[in-house]
């Protein structure tokens, strides 16, 4: 574990642990020491770490039959299809192997739906700080400069708008004729838990019908229980002509689906797009049993009532924190904006809370626990936190004896 720098593209900052184990909330590293997971790999685990249903299907699927590929029909495939159709009232799936992919689908289906209308380079509203992948499309798409640098020249196509401002949607709907859709989160995750209000949504979804624009929501993050519903526009009480969703789908095992309704259902025709991977039976039989296993267990129901557990937890032991400005979330998605880059708690959190945390936009920590957390675990996270932010004022003002009794 010394060399970590040896084999491998320098592309992430890694914490200097390795996890060779976990069960639910819970993983072990080499030295067996446990830690509590407070970011189920960031979004992704919601039913913890060796589910032992979906370890079991994986295994069965894997002996029986991996990959045909799309030239045939697969029945896992429609199986999935059907089950997130019901869930969500879209009409129609296309499967893919990760959150940027779904979105590339998104943004292809917004230009074949603006060519349709005769728009010849058509353009889609996307926000600042959103985060929507790091393929080259959705990059662009993407709000946040530090991620683009480098990268240019970025893909045309997008006009930026503040985030959560329907004044300037407005504003942009009499100032470009070739608007055809809206890309946007329900709540911007990287971008530092920001919830969009409800009436953000509701007006979104008044103007993408009167101006023919496909409101397209990006729930990669959001979707699937995490927010407390099993899609956070629920909360909203609208529905999208387009949904991306990824992360918890496979609960570890790659999968991305975009999901569309009406008339953008039916945009793409034979040939237009494609995945080799993609829907293959594995996936979408663990998929299929993610979903079943959130049904039986009634986990976005849970979400809701752990993320109320969460929020007024943190809002209880750090509200009067001195460096804390703001403390947000919606069901299971909570952040903890600073008033200072706090990007060196992450590897504090692990050292010495055992607390798997992340910090995003610099600034703003991030808890994204598993949706099978104990009510106990949430109060150890919010305990953990506590003391890790407890440390860090006392760490920043004590003289140096005193950091190294401590360390
Ligand atoms: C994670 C995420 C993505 C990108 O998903 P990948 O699987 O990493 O490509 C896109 N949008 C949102 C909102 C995300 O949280």
């Amino acid at each position: 574990m010394q060399s970590i720098h040896s084999r491998l593209m320098r592309a992430y900052a890694r914490q200097p642990v390795s996890f060779v184990r976990g069960s639910g909330a819970c993983l072990w590293d080499e030295c067996g020491r446990e830690y509590l997971d407070a970011i189920a790999g960031v979004a992704v685990t919601s039913l913890g770490h060796a589910h032992p249903e979906i370890a079991a299907v994986i295994a069965e699927q894997a002996a029986t039959l991996l990959h045909t590929s799309n030239v045939f029909r697969i029945g896992w495939q429609e199986q999935l299809g059907e089950r997130l159709c019901t869930l969500s009232g879209m009409e129609k799936a296309f499967f893919c192997n990760s959150g940027a992919e779904a979105n590339e689908a998104a943004i292809k289906l917004a230009r074949l739906h603006g060519q349709r209308r005769g728009v010849a380079r058509p353009q889609i509203l996307v926000m600042e700080n959103a985060f929507h992948g790091r393929t080259l499309a959705t990059l662009s798409a993407t709000g946040n400069p530090a991620k683009q640098g480098g990268f240019e020249p970025l893909m045309p196509g997008f006009v930026r708008l503040p985030y959560d401002d329907i004044e300037a949607v407005r504003r942009a709907a009499q100032d470009c004729a070739d608007i055809v859709a809206v890309l946007v989160e329900p709540v911007q995750g990287e971008g530092g838990i920001r919830v969009a209000s409800p009436g953000y949504l509701r007006a979104l979804r008044e103007l993408c019908d009167r101006q023919g624009w496909l409101l397209m929501l990006d729930e990669i993050q959001t979707g699937l229980g995490r927010t407390g519903a099993w899609f956070a526009h629920q909360h909203a009480g609208i529905e999208p002509d387009v949904m991306t969703l990824a992360k918890a789908l496979g609960n570890g095992f790659p999968i991305g689906a975009c999901l569309a309704r009406g008339a953008a259902a039916d945009l793409f025709s034979p040939g237009q797009h494609g995945s080799t991977f993609g829907g293959n039976p594995l996936a979408c039989r663990v998929a299929c049993t993610v979903l079943d296993i959130m049904v039986r267990d009634e986990l976005p129901q849970r979400a809701a009532e752990l993320g109320e557990r969460l929020l007024s937890g943190l809002r209880r032991v750090l509200d009067s924190h001195p460096q804390v400005q703001a403390i947000r979330g919606l069901g299971l998605m909570a952040g903890i904006e600073l008033d200072r880059n706090c990007q060196d708690l992450v590897g504090r959190a692990l050292a010495e809370q055992q607390l798997l945390i992340t910090v995003t936009r610099e600034r703003t920590i991030r808890l994204l626990p598993p949706l099978v957390c104990s009510g106990a675990q949430i109060d150890d996270i919010v305990a953990r936190t506590a003391r890790l932010l407890a440390l860090d004022t006392e760490g920043s003002t004590a003289p140096p004896h005193m950091e190294d009794a401590a360390a």
